[in-house]
């Protein structure tokens, strides 16, 4: 039985050191790290609360992996390779089986990274888990929002829409098979770490498509201050996606659905002509679908055109918090 805290902290938050750049962590009021001069910090956080970011019958494992996931996404999308992770944690009580799950899903995401967890902050009240993570990359060597380029050509990985047709099935209970995959990406997002590492050899700006493509793109574009035109016919759909349409609508693709749910933590990244066949060899060694979508243009708008061209209209104001 535990007492306080600190024994909590002991036993579920404090593993073995991956990395010999840590200097301090766990258990003085701050942890340190060491930055080496050709290296830039790259820094990020997020929150996850429960019954807003996953299901309250959310898996401890399922949690603990999509909140270091999700930070490894947002380092990805600047081509950052990741090294040190804080968690700040709300529990509303102590529960050793949910605890040791958590644990142990976080202590395999940080051997597979090469990470460590260096400190944090554990505290009672509503379930919610905030993790900051920090990564390098090489000086000046990242990909940016603002660096999208007229003529470009934009590129996603992996598919879309699979995390919103996954919430949607376990909303409604749908049993089907065919969805499973959905849930799983819904769950179990897969950061684009590796991938991005290398791509900032081939590219200068990416984002993760966090909120859907309409809203992470239309940053990019308004940070680029340019526009780009998507082909909704080269969108990649998975299986599971395209049979949800099929068989629980009218079998139309819901655009808005797919594209302004979000949830996917695949990257959008541009490309300039000259880079995109190197770009198609490296997604073939990470053995990650890659797709073409559309071109980055002058016209300062967000287009979105189907297989003849005509430009397509839908809702794609997506979920707000506020
Ligand atoms: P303080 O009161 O000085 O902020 P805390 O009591 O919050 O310190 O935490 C004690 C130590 O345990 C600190 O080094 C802190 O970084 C670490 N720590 C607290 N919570 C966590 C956690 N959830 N995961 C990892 N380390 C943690
Ligand atoms: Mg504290």
């Amino acid at each position: 039985m535990m007492n306080n805290e600190f024994d909590l902290i002991k036993k579920y938050f404090t593993f073995p050191n991956n990395r010999d750049d840590v200097l301090l962590s766990g258990g003085d009021d701050c942890a340190s790290v060491v930055v080496a001069d050709d290296q830039q910090l790259m820094i990020t956080a997020d929150t996850l609360i429960s019954g807003v970011h996953f299901p309250e019958q959310t898996s401890a494992a399922d949690i603990a992996y999509k909140a270091v996931m999700v930070n490894l996404s947002d380092l990805a999308a600047m081509g950052a390779r990741p090294a040190w992770l804080t968690l700040a944690i709300t529990l509303p009580v102590i529960d050793d089986s949910w605890l040791s799950e958590f644990s142990h899903t976080l202590q395999q995401l940080l051997n597979r990274f090469n990470i460590s967890l260096i400190g944090g902050d554990t505290t009672k009240g509503p379930l919610s888990i905030t993790i900051q993570a920090m990564g390098l990359c090489a000086k000046g060597k990242l990909l940016q929002r603002t660096q999208a380029k007229v003529g470009d050509s934009i590129f996603v990985t992996g598919f879309m829409g699979d995390a919103a047709i996954g919430l949607m099935a376990l909303q409604n209970d749908l049993p089907d098979a065919e969805l499973k995959n959905c849930i799983e990406r819904l769950n179990r997002p897969e950061a684009r770490v590796n991938f991005a590492q290398e791509l900032v050899s081939y590219s200068t700006c990416a984002i993760d498509i966090s909120d859907g493509l309409v809203a992470d793109l239309g940053h990019v574009i308004n940070a680029s201050a340019c526009g780009s035109q998507i082909n909704l016919s080269a969108i990649p759909l998975s299986p599971g996606v395209k049979f949800y349409f099929e068989h629980y609508t009218d079998g139309a693709i819901d655009w808005s659905t797919v594209l302004a749910t979000g949830d996917d933590y695949e990257l959008c990244f541009t490309v300039n002509k000259s880079n995109i066949e190197k770009v198609k060899i490296l997604a073939e060694n990470h053995q990650l679908q890659l797709t073409y979508i559309g071109e980055v243009t002058n016209s300062a708008e967000l287009v979105f055109v189907d297989a003849n061209n005509i430009p397509v209209s839908f809702d794609g104001s997506g979920y707000k918090h506020f």
